[in-house]
């Protein structure tokens, strides 16, 4: 079956897997609240694929196969692609609210592509070929595949091989015949628990002599010797709770999983670099670029619900025709808008890799990505303003049920006619929880630091600019030579 059903893919993770939470190995992870949420979103990807109305965006055709696959696992074959998949990443957003997980490895695919393409002319090796039988498996199966990337770097300020402990960047420790053993952990890993398989990939640049740490290769999430560790969120334990309101995205939510690889045994089929230094900064910066062009789409289906949000809680509390409440929402539009722009502009001066496949602008999506650093806090801030402190303030839904205090909360949470006390809770509790809560892990702190904190963007972006180019306009137009 090349296109899987909500419903084939959540059969298809439930497995004992080695995943610990609070201190405790977690049996059938699927039925844990905390995780729940995380599953049910990626099953909205698949859920997505099936209605005729989206499949423009949530399909496309593999030109590895020419079977119908999910664009999650297609490799970019055009400028309308690369379009597509920022489209694709709003829709999904609009549609959970949350980071949905699944771009991670579509981005480190695209990447792999064609920096295996490139080392096999340079060093006559045969990673391409290697990739496309792994990645025809993905398509075929429609997988869910994680992409890392993340060391835990130790002595930020020391190379990978002056580390004390070399195992803060994931190495190659043992190499026979038949492949190679690895060990050392990646973090910040999103919706890991959730995918089928992973693509690992250098945290950095390397050089000369750092070969064991120039490593990229195909793993299944729970391989020999993978332990998982749930990373926590902010107010996290309230999906534990027995009234969900109070968890604001009651539905959908992220994932990010501490991954350590202790000993992990690769088979050589699924390595696809294996100590060529030379081209580790081309497989991180295209990765990146791939996954920076991703936030233009994404947080801006995030941005798109939150903004609804908050323009129904002016309504339901009667300000929605104050011209600075109105003209407070345009900006948020305004920024949201941008960031598309940028997803787009970046998508649309895409071009074609000598692999055959296409990649975005590298100095627009970075331009992209740096502002997602920033207008998403903005838009949050906004937010804040125009609902004002009962965001913060707000008794809990145990409250508003007893019959001791509930009638009294409800006389005095009631606002205009024909509202409904419920539904303003309920928006209440989300945009509280996408602003400062559990969500506000996907909105905020991985648009400051999803693909690369903002610093690794204005690297790019002084290496993309040409400023020598720049010069040379203003020297023509006056005459200086
Ligand atoms: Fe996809 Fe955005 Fe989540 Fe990255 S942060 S995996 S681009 S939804
Ligand atoms: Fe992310």
């Amino acid at each position: 079956m090349t296109i899987k059903t909500p419903e084939e893919y959540e059969a298809s993770i439930k497995k004992d897997i080695n995943l610990y939470m609070f201190g405790e190995r977690v049996k059938e992870f699927w039925k844990h609240p905390i995780i729940k949420p995380s599953i049910n979103t990626v099953k909205k990807i698949y859920e997505l694929a099936q209605i005729p109305e989206y499949q423009h965006l949530m399909l496309a055709k593999s030109h590895l196969t020419g079977n119908t696959i999910n664009r999650f696992t297609h490799i970019h074959q055009s400028v309308e692609d690369l379009i597509k998949k920022v489209q694709m990443q709003r829709l999904v957003g609009q549609k959970v609210a949350c980071c949905f997980q699944r771009c991670v490895g579509f981005d480190a695919a695209n990447a792999l592509y064609s920096v295996t393409y490139e080392m096999d002319k340079e060093f006559n090796t045969n990673y391409h070929e290697r990739f496309k039988n792994y990645w025809i498996e993905v398509q075929n199966q429609d997988l869910m595949v994680d992409g890392a990337m993340t060391d835990t770097k130790g002595d930020r300020g020391k190379r990978p091989s002056a580390q004390t402990d070399p195992d803060q960047f994931l190495h190659i420790v043992d190499e026979s015949d038949d492949g190679i053993v690895v060990r050392g952990a990646k973090v910040h890993q999103t919706g890991w628990v959730n995918s089928h398989r992973a693509i690992i990939m250098p945290t950095l640049s390397l050089r000369p002599g750092e070969e064991e740490y120039a490593v990229s290769f195909g793993v299944d999430i729970d391989a020999k010797g993978i332990i998982m560790i749930y990373g926590r969120q902010a107010s996290d334990t309230r999906k534990m709770e027995q009234n969900k309101f109070e968890v604001g995205n009651y539905k959908y939510g992220g994932q990010e999983i501490f991954v350590i690889f202790d000993d992990v045994f690769i088979p050589n089929e699924d390595v696809f670099m294996r100590g060529e230094v030379k081209f580790a900064g081309d497989l991180v910066n295209r990765f990146a670029g791939f996954h920076r062009q991703s936030y233009g789409g994404c947080k801006v289906g995030v941005g798109d619900v939150l903004i609804g949000a908050t323009a129904l809680i002016t309504e339901y509390h009667g300000v929605n025709n104050t011209s600075h409440i109105k003209d407070k929402l345009v900006e948020m539009i305004h920024l949201n808008e941008s960031l598309y722009c940028c997803g787009i502009a970046c998508s649309s001066e895409g071009f074609q890799r000598d692999a055959g496949n296409y990649e975005m602008d590298m100095l627009l999506a970075n331009v992209c990505k740096q502002n997602v650093t920033r207008f998403p806090y903005e838009i949050a801030r906004l937010a804040d303003d125009l609902v004002g402190g009962i965001i913060c303030t707000l008794p809990s839904e145990t409250d508003l049920k007893s019959e001791e205090v509930g009638p009294l909360l409800k006389k005095y949470l009631a606002t205009c006619e024909g509202i409904s006390i419920e539904n303003r809770y309920k928006l209440l509790r989300f945009i509280e929880n996408l602003s400062m809560g559990v969500a506000a892990v996907s909105y905020k702190v991985e648009s400051m630091h999803g693909a690369g904190s903002p610093q690794a963007q204005r690297i790019m972006i002084a290496r993309q600019a040409n400023l020598e180019k720049k010069k040379q306009l203003i020297k023509d137009i006056l005459d200086i030579e």
